[in-house]
């Protein structure tokens, strides 16, 4: 028999109501003769209570006792919806993490899924359960402990499942109809696309699209799990949401697929540091050590033996950024006149696979930024993302003119599925 994954994010599960309209959807799954897996999230801000109610009581948590906490909003949400199906006639049980079991490392708070042990879950549905409904989210460390895979932890729960039960497809449904072109809060030209490639999600995922957890777009790239997010909340067809899927199920590849941005960035420049071997690590190693996630970086042309080097992170870490490069000079690791931090810039990028065959993307995007008189202070490039750093107050003039120049309005729909 088929299996699907279908996973139900906050939003969906919001209130009882919401819970029952969900399970009628996983109960139209049953009759159309899948055995479905079903991962629920905590009712919607739930986790950001729990979360709060751990720093209330103790701002120097122990991650364990963190884990313990934040894990039990998903376990509300699992029991309801199977206690919702059976009241619809539909064989369903509950599980937790630890009961499956979902085998995770001890990183308390940001564990990684290991193994996924079937026999438990194939069992009961050979003997008639119809669908498995699991808390998302949450694990068991080797040392028998409960463990949470990190905000937005379900939607990797989910892909997990999928890729270990060899599912048909996992289906994400959420509060937004697919995947964008661009954030349509930003132009009214956004577009849904009806396919993208794993390569370009996860750019747009981790460039702070929030629809989809990195992590879990990572595990169905390498697993090839069919992922396809959807509205919980829109009448359901069989075309509904976006497919994120090999490149080579996609008919026809497009040069830029989406536009994304981030606008909590900061620019940090180290005037003067001397330009001989080792510098870059002596800054950067200090740098990762005091967890900063620096993004882009710049090294200028040296004169007279010395450069200024330039570095961006989010904003919220320029404090820890500036302490770790004070402690370096301080201790003699590094030497610099200044250090200048602009708090006032955003990230935008343009993503697609196309611009693995196509030249000329980046002076396009250039130009067009030109025409706005946007000035760019940071580029990088990958393979398929060109990112710049802008004045913050330009954010959205560029994404806008972006999606514009790359006739980004015109994708939506028009491809084939
Ligand atoms: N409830 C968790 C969170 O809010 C996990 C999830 O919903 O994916 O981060
Ligand atoms: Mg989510």
């Amino acid at each position: 028999m088929s299996r699907l994954v279908m996973k139900f994010g906050g939003t969906s599960v919001a209130t009882l109501d919401r819970i029952r309209r969900a399970a009628k959807r996983v109960g139209r799954e049953v009759a159309n003769g899948h055995e479905v897996i079903v991962i629920v999230s905590a009712m919607a801000g739930k986790t950001n209570e729990l979360v709060g109610w751990v720093n209330e009581t103790s701002p120097f948590y122990d991650a364990r006792e963190y884990d313990a906490v934040v894990s039990s909003g998903e376990n509300v949400t699992a029991g309801l919806m199977a206690l919702t199906l059976q009241e619809m006639d539909v064989p369903a049980r509950s599980w937790q993490g630890w009961q499956v079991p979902v085998q995770t490392t001890g990183a308390h708070g940001a564990a990684r899924i290991e193994a996924i042990p079937t026999a438990n879950l194939d069992a009961r549905f050979a003997d008639g359960m119809k669908v498995a409904v699991i808390a998302g989210f949450q694990g068991i460390s080797p040392e028998g402990r409960i463990t949470t895979l990190g905000r937005g932890g379900s939607d990797t729960t989910a892909v997990a499942f999928a890729a270990a039960f060899d599912a048909v497809r996992c289906d994400i449904y959420t509060d937004v109809d697919g995947v964008y072109t661009t954030d349509p809060r930003i132009t009214s030209k956004a577009r849904k696309l009806d396919r993208i490639a794993f390569e370009e999600m996860l750019e747009l995922a981790s460039l702070g699209a929030k629809v989809l957890q990195t992590r879990s777009v990572e595990l169905a790239m390498r697993y090839g799990v069919k992922l396809r997010v959807l509205s919980s909340f829109d009448e359901y067809d069989e075309t509904a949401g976006t497919l994120v899927c090999q490149e080579d199920e996609i008919v026809e590849n497009n040069v830029v697929s989406g536009v994304a941005y981030s606008r909590d960035e900061a620019k940090m420049t180290l005037l003067n540091v001397d330009d001989k071997p080792g510098i870059a690590a002596a800054i950067f190693g200090p740098l990762a050590e005091a967890g900063v996630n620096v993004d882009m970086i710049v090294q200028n042309i040296s004169e007279g033996g010395q450069t200024d080097m330039t570095f961006s992170c989010p904003i919220d870490q320029v404090k820890r950024a500036t302490q770790a490069m004070e402690g370096a000079k301080a201790s003699g690791g590094i030497a610099y006149t200044d250090l200048v931090a602009d708090t006032e810039v955003a990230k935008v990028s343009v993503v697609g696979i196309g611009m693995r065959s196509h030249t000329g993307v980046a002076a396009h995007m250039f130009k067009a930024l030109r025409d706005e008189n946007v000035n760019i202070k940071v580029i990088t490039t990958s393979e398929i993302k060109i990112s710049v750093l802008i004045d913050r107050k330009y954010m959205e003039l560029a994404v806008q003119a972006l999606h514009d120049t790359f006739g980004l309005e015109k994708l939506g729909g028009g491809l084939e599925s």
